[in-house]
């Protein structure tokens, strides 16, 4: 069972435009054991009820939040105890960082979607890489999280799911 406490930090977010990559970004949050998503960006709660609404029937205890201000949630977050991980093709590379960086027990995870302003690297404690090419905020997310919980994530399970999926080789089965 995953033992860290994972908060995702959305960097960004424009009401229509994102919809879609910020939602993604939510369920890969949710499904690879992060305990929470916080959006900075316009406050777009048709995501926070569609994600809510998958909650209550896979189970678990996702929550969505906003925040006005990226800058005070990563220096609240680092004040807890938090080691704030900022995703960007810039910097050090996730393969060789991961063992180290998965040793701890709170992790803020940053990712970006417009150009990402320069505090924001100052500001985090590491700025990883996953793989030195562009690609996307929702890849980035999903492969951090499993280096840094090192598979565990995979033996997460769902609290109250009303929904569970058993595994077939071929074809479909749900239980309700
Ligand atoms: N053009 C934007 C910029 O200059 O910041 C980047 C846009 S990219 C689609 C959105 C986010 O995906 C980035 O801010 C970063 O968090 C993440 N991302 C994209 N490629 C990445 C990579 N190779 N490693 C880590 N994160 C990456």
């Amino acid at each position: 069972m995953p033992t860290q406490e994972i908060v995702v930090l959305r960097y960004g977010h424009r009401v229509v435009r994102d919809y879609r990559v910020s939602s993604h970004c939510c369920l890969v949050s949710r499904a690879f054991g992060a305990k929470k998503i916080i959006i900075a960006g316009d406050e777009d709660l048709s995501i926070k009820t569609s994600v809510e609404d998958i909650v209550k029937r896979w189970g678990g205890s996702f929550k969505v939040e906003f925040t006005d201000s990226w800058r005070k949630t990563i220096t609240s977050y680092r004040k807890k105890g938090f080691f704030s991980v900022h995703l960007t093709m810039y910097g050090l590379r996730l393969e060789k960082e991961a063992k180290k960086i998965g040793k701890k027990k709170k992790i803020l995870l940053i990712v970006g979607s417009q150009k990402v302003e320069k505090e924001v690297y100052e500001q985090s404690d590491a700025n990883i890489a996953v793989t030195g090419q562009p690609h996307s905020e929702i890849a980035a997310l999903a492969v951090a999280l499993d280096r840094l919980q090192d598979g565990k994530e995979f033996e997460k399970r769902f609290s109250k799911a009303k929904i569970r999926i058993i595994p077939q080789s071929r074809g479909k089965k749900v239980i309700k």
